[in-house]
């Protein structure tokens, strides 16, 4: 049932943890970023950036400057304490450019806990949201997604 982190990167997320240490002092986070290609991307949390700067987005914008894609899994480590999964906007960044990405976090002592991008932020706003439907040039019925369908659609022009 639990699995051990893979060891191949877990010495560049220790490494960037030590990194952290000093970028977050308060609370030490790092992130790496695994892409199908085998690519491994790193970053520490960033304190003091505004608005915030979690290892989770620090690794996003790191592997979007290297210009590395599909990405297959983000693993955030804590130096001390839970690391906790990536928050709210953290997994809206990371759903706009990877939406089935898997997720593991941990801390020292803990066991990895992993879920998806997908499976925390169900009905996630994102680029498909943004598609227009062919029959239909109401927007806010393209954002309310599949739920409310072709209804509104109907009702454009009463509007
Ligand atoms: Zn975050």
């Amino acid at each position: 049932m639990t699995r051990a982190l893979h060891p191949e990167p877990v010495a560049l997320l220790t490494a960037t943890l030590a990194r952290a240490r000093r970028t977050a002092p308060a609370r030490p986070r790092a992130a790496i970023l695994i892409s199908r290609s085998g690519r491994v991307i790193a970053a520490p949390e960033v304190a003091g950036a505004a608005p915030s700067a979690c290892a989770e987005r620090m690794v996003v914008y790191e592997a979007r400057m290297q210009r590395v894609s599909g990405w297959t899994l983000l693993r955030t480590a804590a130096a001390r304490g839970p690391s906790g999964p990536p928050c709210g906007a953290c997994l809206q960044v990371l759903f706009e450019f990877a939406p089935d990405l898997n997720l593991e976090w941990t801390g020292p002592g803990r066991v990895p806990e992993r879920s998806s991008v997908r499976a925390l932020l169900p009905g996630a706003f994102g680029p498909s949201a943004l598609a227009e439907p062919a029959s239909s040039t109401h927007r806010r019925s393209s954002l309310a997604g599949a739920s409310r369908g072709r209804r509104s659609a109907t009702k454009r022009g009463t509007a």
